[in-house]
């Protein structure tokens, strides 16, 4: 279950290679789609989406990479598998709907099955079945060129499903449909996957269905260039770290949960990349709109799980709502940009510098954050806590009291705000080495 039912790894696909009109359309393109998910494929006419849709489903063999399809390399399945997996393992639906002009439309939906020696019978019962469910039963004995399109379409539909396949792919599936027959037949696919569990991986360029996938995958010239999630389906281990214990977690971690109330272990385990999306998002972001911060946060943990680069991010966030963006304005795009750069860059500074290092440059990030007037001996005091802390000799409570104590008492003599603010700070920095 929680292995991806289609994994793509590094697939590059180049038409007409070595010739004249060699076309590079896929370089080195990964993804992986995990069962019961509803994924689509987004992105400018020309990128690259049908041809990668054709090498998931076996039809376009890559140049170079391989395509896995419930745990079968394509490239070294037989032939008799590879017919089966066209047969029952997948249903494909097109824009140009691919009907039988000389067949009725009961015929066409069933055609699937008469390769697959079951009787005319059984064949018809559930094509029947079928055009009930998608309301075109009374269009049984009609030939194509009599329906509307989103009729035409529902058919094409009901053939792909004849023989029950696990996985649906979708080409551009309402392309030609008007608005209402488009939505009609866009609910339908989500039916599919939300009751009958089916995968859904649909290509399309207009941004108004993207609502409707539980998974976003941006493609532009021939490459993925960013994912969005709206329902995290993917199972809790893709995110590759094991179960946790309490008594097995390091000190750090186990001081990080006293300042980080709602970390659970769970979270720990498996989700640390959305809880740290939201715990940074919830610390520089005060005034801004529920919408405003839910799509950023979707950035953000993308950004964080490097599936997108800073200045992605940043288009995305200044971006309009209605191109898909996260309706924020430059300036403050920007600001926020330069504090997540800084908190990751720091954070990163953490796991690679000696703790004396990363002391210092958390000192003197904290100084020009906060605008602290510090002389030498002022931010060495400070460093030293901060130092403490790093190595989790102490905890954020204990550093707090620690820079709000008077100098006398060999505090840091700050502001109880201030020391409140940078130990704040301290801990998101440090949550943020967690991946
Ligand atoms: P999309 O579905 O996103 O519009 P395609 O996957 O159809 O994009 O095409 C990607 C690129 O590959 C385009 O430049 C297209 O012209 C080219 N291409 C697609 N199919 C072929 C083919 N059979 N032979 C040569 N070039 C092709
Ligand atoms: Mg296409």
């Amino acid at each position: 279950m929680n292995d991806p039912i289609i994994q793509v790894e590094h697939l590059k696909v180049i038409y007409n290679k070595g010739k004249q009109n060699e076309v590079r359309s896929l370089f080195d393109v990964s993804v992986k789609i995990y069962p019961k998910e509803y994924v689509i494929i987004y992105g400018p006419s020309g990128c690259g989406k049908s041809t990668l849709l054709y090498s998931m489903s076996g039809l376009q063999a890559p140049t170079e990479g391989q395509v896995t399809v419930e745990g079968r390399n394509l490239s070294q399945i037989s032939k008799k598998d590879m017919v089966e997996l066209h047969q029952v393992g997948i249903g494909m639906v097109f824009q140009a709907f691919y009907l039988i002009a000389s067949l009725s439309v009961l015929e066409n939906v069933c055609l699937p099955k008469v390769f697959r020696g079951e009787s005319k019978k059984e064949r018809q019962e559930e094509g029947v079945k079928l055009l009930h469910r998608f309301s075109i039963v009374e269009q049984a004995k009609k030939f194509p060129s009599e329906l509307s399109g989103g009729q035409r379409q529902r058919v094409s539909i009901a053939r792909s499903l004849v023989n029950n396949p696990q996985i649906i792919f979708a080409d551009e599936p309402v392309g030609n449909l008007d608005s209402e027959s488009a939505e009609n037949v866009m609910r339908i696919l989500k039916e599919l996957n939300e009751v009958d569990k089916k995968t859904i991986i649909l290509v399309t360029h207009n941004p108004d269905h993207l609502h409707y996938a539980d998974r976003i995958i941006y493609m532009k010239d021939g490459r993925v260039v960013k994912e969005e999630v709206n329902t995290e389906k993917r199972p809790v281990d893709a995110l590759k770290v094991p179960d946790v214990k309490y008594e097995e977690l390091s000190n750090e971690l186990k001081l990080l949960m006293r300042t980080f109330k709602n970390l659970s272990l769970a979270q720990i385990g498996s989700l640390m990349v959305p809880f740290k999306a939201n715990q940074l998002m919830s610390h520089i972001l005060s005034e801004l709109s529920r919408e405003q911060v839910q799509v950023a946060e979707s950035y953000l943990k993308e950004f964080l799980f490097n599936n997108i680069d800073a200045e992605t991010m940043f288009k995305d966030l200044d971006m309009k709502y209605e191109d898909g963006g996260a309706d924020w304005n430059k300036r403050r795009a920007a600001s926020f940009m330069e504090r997540v750069t800084a908190i990751t860059d720091l954070s990163r500074a953490l796991t690679e510098k000696n703790e004396t290092e990363s002391s210092e440059a958390m000192a003197k990030y904290l100084i020009h954050l906060f605008k602290l007037k510090m002389d030498q001996d002022e931010m060495r005091v400070l460093a030293s806590f901060l130092r403490l802390r790093l190595r989790n000799k102490i905890d954020r409570e204990e550093l707090e009291k620690k820079l709000d104590a008077p100098k006398k008492a060999e505090g840091a003599g700050l502001h109880s705000v201030t020391a409140e603010k940078i130990s704040r700070e301290v801990e998101i920095i440090m949550l943020m080495k967690y991946s």
